[in-house]
């Protein structure tokens, strides 16, 4: 089938890539020249795993190309929807700026019979005021929210574990949901989960399902929270309820909290919708969800300060890692770069490193000092703080050596990822979230 991918960032890029993966003819469409530039030379404009070889595949099969000319969005039969609904300047909400944009730019190449499907995380009711200015042209609007997990976006692009398409009432919306059933014919080959609904309950979907996740990495680093003034363990809580299935273990790592260009934007730009909606009170437990997740960087700061008895000016501190989360180079909102900032702030030289995130952590915070290399950075560290929890940090960095290259023997987890007794054993002091 033919289709467009409007927005090819780390949602749109991968989606129009994985599409030409299972067969289909796609043009990739941004207004970024720059990106379009690179990804038509083959070359991912962002780290994440497995795009760089399905973009050359596409690319090379002829199925996928790029462009930032909306008229190639022409003869497409499914418009995919994928451009950024940032947090607003001024507020919690949603900037649906992008969404309007493209949407307008889209509709004078829409055909009779076209379907244009929303993948962005939008405000409920974005997609039936959407449907008021698409629905002239002949074409339906759909909403299709998208699930992938960064790092493990090209896998949960091809296989994901459910579909959602928010479709009008009527035979119009019947046709455009067995269009999306042809688009994903490998999953709907294999039985995953395909829930056809309306569209204001597949809008809510996705920001009910990271409200909810969101709720879970906070409930957990609320625990922590207690743990630490009872020297409880948080991990081996997390552990022993994590075993109740009803429960599960997932999600429940307390440390620095989340970030991303998902959750935080998303928790908030869902309250502020519920407000409009006369509902605030219905997901005020989100702030709470929000405070206690910010509260858990403050921690990690107090963590380091404390261990210098109340100062760091001047003290050389290593920062492992930028990204929100490993696998991925994504710094938006990272809760890693914040601790380095605060500590930066401080007084403290900070030297950050991380295996892929460096240049993006450097073109928001150019006052932070970056080195490439872990062991290079760790050299002569008074203290050291893992707050991404990569392989390199978490499994590959022994004690001992971390020891031969710092001066101080302060190691502060802010995942939770390492083994503690280990690091004890070579001599470091220790400290995690919610473990005593
Ligand atoms: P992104 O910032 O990486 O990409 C957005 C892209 O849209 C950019 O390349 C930008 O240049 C482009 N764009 C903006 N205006 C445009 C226009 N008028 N026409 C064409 N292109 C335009 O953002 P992202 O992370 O890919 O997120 C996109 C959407 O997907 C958001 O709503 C986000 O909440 C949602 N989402 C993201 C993820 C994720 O893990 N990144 C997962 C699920 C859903």
């Amino acid at each position: 089938m033919r289709l467009s991918v409007i927005g090819c960032g780390y949602l749109g890029a991968v989606h129009a890539a994985a599409m030409a993966s299972i067969g289909h003819e796609v043009v990739g469409i941004d207004v970024d020249e720059r990106k379009i530039a690179s990804l038509s030379r083959g070359e991912a404009p962002f780290f994440e795993p497995g795009l760089q070889e399905i973009l050359s595949e596409g690319l090379a099969s002829g199925r996928l190309r790029f462009s930032t000319d909306m008229a190639d969005a022409a003869g497409a039969k499914v418009h995919f929807i994928g451009v950024g609904t940032p947090q607003k300047k001024d507020g919690d909400a949603a900037d649906l700026t992008y969404v309007n944009a493209a949407v307008d730019a889209l509709i004078p190449h829409l055909a009779d019979g076209d379907v244009v499907a929303g993948k962005s995380t939008v405000p409920v009711g974005t997609a039936a005021t959407l449907a008021e200015r698409v629905t002239p042209t002949g074409a339906t609007l759909v909403w299709n929210p998208e699930f992938l997990r960064e790092g493990w976006a090209v896998q949960d692009t091809i296989d994901p574990d459910r579909l959602v398409a928010g479709v009008p009432a009527g035979a119009e919306g019947e046709r455009a949901a067995d269009v999306l059933r042809e688009v994903y014919h490998p999953s709907v080959a294999k039985n995953t989960p395909f829930i056809v609904t309306d569209l204001a309950t597949a809008e809510l979907v996705k920001v009910a399902a990271n409200a909810f996740l969101a709720t879970k990495i906070s409930f957990i680093n609320a625990m922590a929270e207690i743990a630490e003034v009872t020297g409880a363990d948080v991990t081996t809580l997390a552990d022993a309820i994590g075993h109740d299935a009803r429960i599960g273990r997932r999600f429940l790592g307390a440390g620095i909290g989340f970030g991303g260009g998902c959750l935080p934007k998303d928790i908030r730009a869902f309250s502020a919708r519920a407000e409009e909606l006369g509902r605030g009170e219905s997901v005020a437990f989100l702030r709470e969800i929000d405070a206690i997740n910010m509260r858990r960087r403050d921690r990690a700061v107090d963590l380091v300060v404390s261990a210098f008895g109340g100062s760091v000016f001047k003290k050389n501190i290593t920062v492992l890692g930028a990204a929100f989360k490993p696998h991925s180079d994504d710094t938006r909102d990272s809760p890693a770069l914040d601790v380095a900032v605060r500590l930066h702030g401080l007084g403290a030289w900070v030297t950050v490193t991380d295996p892929e995130a460096i240049e993006n952590a450097r073109r928001i915070h150019p006052q932070l000092n970056y080195v490439e290399d872990r062991d290079e950075a760790l050299r002569a560290a008074d203290a050291v703080i893992v707050v991404t929890e990569w392989d390199e940090y978490r499994r590959q960095l022994a004690p001992e050596h971390a020891s031969s290259l710092a001066t101080g023997r302060v190691i502060v987890d802010g995942r939770n990822c390492l083994d503690a007794a280990a690091w004890r054993a070579a001599g470091w002091d220790y400290y995690g979230m919610g473990r005593p």
